[in-house]
């Protein structure tokens, strides 16, 4: 198999997607263009100091944690093609995104948590060959050491996509999708998506979560996209 690769790397060479330079497929130059929020935000997109503001408080994530901004057109543009483009090498450069984000923020990571990537149905898994999500916990934890639990929340109804739909619509579509198949009681569970929007996903995987014994959920995403939504209700 790493032969084929090779070989597959010496017909078909990794250009960046950016800059079409040879060598990665988004080099340490635009990498370095994508910039890392230096903030905490709290769900709704407050700055927070605090965990969460009293809007939030009643939500199930705890904490949510986005490397960057969605606006930035090379991030978007990575995304797009690590998951529509099938290029599954890109969860490494936008997992170093999310490491550097928590870094700079000083998060309080250590080996009491667990990563678990939201899931997709293994309908959808099997069509794209990966879950985004999954690839990128992967490296977070070769990098931090912490487990990663691929197979303990799973997704049992496919759902519309979520891009396409309102605030409201987005709660109802995602609600019910999800099953725990172990319960997680002693760890603080770190949540891994790619894009953080009106935060229906990851708080309906904390509510499942919770509800099997969870006590705290953090979520982590590559990219925050602002809800546009937000200004006109
Ligand atoms: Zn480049
Ligand atoms: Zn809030």
């Amino acid at each position: 198999m790493e032969y084929l690769k090779q070989l597959w790397d010496l017909v078909f060479p990794k250009k960046c997607i950016n800059c079409k330079k040879e060598g990665a497929y988004l080099c340490e130059d635009c990498l370095s263009l994508i910039e890392i929020n230096p903030f905490r935000q709290c769900l709704c997109e407050k700055m927070e100091k605090r965990d969460k503001c009293d809007n939030c408080k009643n939500k199930y994530l705890d904490k949510i944690f986005s490397a960057a901004s969605f606006q930035n057109k090379i991030l978007k543009e990575a995304i797009h093609k690590f998951k529509y483009g099938y290029i599954k090498d890109l969860s490494q450069p936008l997992s170093i995104l999310m490491l550097t984000h928590l870094q700079i923020i000083e998060a309080k990571i250590d080996k009491s948590f667990v990563i678990i990537p939201v899931p997709m149905t293994d309908k959808k898994k099997r069509r794209r060959g990966f879950n985004q999500a999954e690839e990128m916990g992967k490296i977070i934890s070769e990098a931090t050491s912490i487990p990663l639990l691929a197979n303990v929340l799973i997704k049992t109804k496919e759902t519309l996509p979520q891009m396409e739909l309102k605030k409201e619509e987005r709660i109802e579509n995602i609600k019910n999708c999800f099953e725990i198949k172990k319960n997680i009681k002693d760890n603080v569970v770190l949540l891994i998506d790619d894009v953080y929007t009106t935060g229906s996903t990851m708080d309906e995987c904390a509510r499942i979560l919770k509800q099997s014994g969870t006590k705290e959920v953090w979520g982590l995403t590559v990219a925050r996209e602002v809800d546009q939504q937000r200004y006109f209700v």
